[in-house]
C-alpha cells in the first residue's frame, strides 16, 4: 500500500468513526471565530466556549473591544491561559480590522496572518470554517496523529506536516479531514492514552504496534504534546 492508498484507507476509517466532526469552538460569524481561535492557544475548546458564552454577549463588534480599558478585557478573559497577551492582541487586532478592513475580518490568508495573535493555524481555521476555503490546520492533535500514523516524521515542523497532508489528502477533503483528525486525536488516539487495542488502524500503525508490545514504556517522543492547543 503506497502513502496515498494508506491515507485513503485512514480517511475512510475516520469518516466512519467521526462522521459529524466539526469545529467545536462556538461562534456566530468570522469575527467571533477569529477571536475564539486566538483564545484557544494553550487552552481547551471547552474553556474557550465557557468564556465566549458571555464575552460575545458583551462584545459584538471590533469597536466594543476598543471601548473598554485593556484591564477590563483582561478580566473578562482571565480564565484563559496567557489572558494578558491575548487581551492585548485582541485590541490591536480590532484596531487593524477597523482601520484597514472596514470592521470585517479579512477574507485572505495573508490578511489574517498579519493580524496580531493570528498565526498560520488560526488563519487556516478561519479560512476553512468561516469562508469555505479548503485548508488543513495542524494543531496538536493533527500533528500527533499524523506522526503516529507515519504520514510525517517525528522531527517535522507544523508546516511540514501540513504540506505532507495536503499532498496526500484530496483538496476537497482538507477541511473535513482537519476536523476528523482532531476528533480522532482528541477522543481516540489521545496523547497520553491512545486506544490502540481497539483501534481500527492498528494494522497499519507502527506506533500502535510498538505500544502493544509487552513492556512498552512511554518513552516515545510523540507522547509529548508539542503544540500549544491541547483542546
Ligand atoms: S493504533 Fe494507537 S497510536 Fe496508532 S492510530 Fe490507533 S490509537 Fe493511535
Amino acid at each position: 500500500m503506497n502513502a496515498k492508498q494508506k491515507m485513503r484507507h485512514v480517511l475512510d476509517i475516520i469518516a466512519d468513526m467521526f462522521p459529524d466532526a466539526h469545529c467545536e469552538l462556538n461562534h456566530g460569524n468570522p469575527f467571533e471565530l477569529t477571536i475564539a481561535v486566538l483564545l484557544s492557544a494553550q487552552c481547551t475548546d471547552e474553556t474557550v466556549n465557557k468564556v465566549t458564552a458571555t464575552l460575545f454577549q458583551k462584545y459584538k463588534r471590533p469597536e466594543d473591544y476598543l471601548n473598554v480599558p485593556l484591564e477590563e478585557l483582561e478580566q473578562d478573559i482571565r480564565r484563559i491561559g496567557l489572558f494578558r497577551s491575548k487581551a492585548s492582541n485582541i485590541q490591536k487586532l480590532c484596531r487593524i480590522v477597523i482601520d484597514k478592513y472596514d470592521g470585517a475580518v479579512p477574507e485572505s490568508h495573508e490578511g489574517l496572518t498579519e493580524l496580531p495573535g493570528v498565526g498560520r493555524k488560526t488563519a487556516n481555521v478561519v479560512m476553512s470554517n468561516a469562508f469555505g476555503v479548503p485548508a488543513i490546520a495542524v494543531d496538536t492533535h493533527v500533528d500527533r496523529v499524523s506522526k503516529r500514523l507515519g504520514f510525517a516524521k517525528e522531527t517535522d515542523s507544523v508546516l511540514e506536516v501540513e504540506k505532507k497532508l495536503m499532498k496526500l489528502v484530496p483538496r476537497e477533503e482538507w477541511t473535513l479531514t482537519h476536523h476528523r483528525l482532531i476528533f480522532f486525536g482528541r477522543y481516540h488516539c489521545k496523547a497520553q492514552s491512545p486506544q490502540c487495542p481497539i483501534c481500527p488502524l492498528l494494522d497499519l500503525c507502527k506506533e500502535g504496534k510498538l505500544r502493544m508490545k509487552p513492556g512498552f514504556k512511554t518513552k516515545n517522543k510523540s507522547m509529548k504534546p508539542k503544540i500549544a492547543n491541547e483542546g
